[in-house]
């Protein structure tokens, strides 16, 4: 029997990590650390979630809630000096927003069609649409004000 999902459910669709299944999952239940349908391994949104070429669109188009990515290079020094900011975020705000992260290295396609020039570069999307974009490495309060999601916004 399946329940009529509430008005205010919002949920993202991710390929589960381990066996690549479509999950639909309810961002209110992130906390409760969801499971793959398929393969009962935990589904971990409270860290950001490793888009690719083959995945972002599906990703980003099916998502409910605002999505933050950020575009780095394993090689890339101020990509590192931001990681423990963007891990913050990701933990503090798991259930109000979808915090993602894109390796442009391996994943040119995506990073070229969004002309990603520099990195460190967080993008925003509301509604599958682009609506913000920001390079260089941002400490936790300044994601939180590009997310919109600052305490004190
Ligand atoms: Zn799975």
């Amino acid at each position: 029997m399946e329940a009529a999902p509430a008005p205010s459910r919002r949920t993202v669709t991710v390929p589960c990590q381990f066996c690549g299944t479509w999950n639909r999952v309810d961002m209110a239940r992130v906390a409760d650390r969801p499971k793959c349908s398929e393969c009962a391994k935990p589904i971990l949104l409270d860290r950001p979630f490793g888009l690719s070429d083959a995945t972002f669109d599906r990703v980003i188009a099916a998502a409910e809630v605002p999505v933050i990515v950020d575009c780095y290079a394993d090689w890339c020094g101020p990509c590192r000096m931001m990681a423990p900011e963007l891990d913050s975020f990701a933990s503090r705000h798991a259930g109000a927003v979808f915090t993602a992260k894109l390796d442009t290295d391996r994943n040119q396609k995506t990073s070229q069609r969004f002309s990603i020039r520099s990195i460190p570069t967080l993008l925003r999307f509301e509604g599958g649409a682009k609506t913000a974009e920001r390079a260089g490495a941002l400490r936790l309060a300044e994601i939180e004000r590009f997310a919109g999601v600052a305490p004190d916004a």
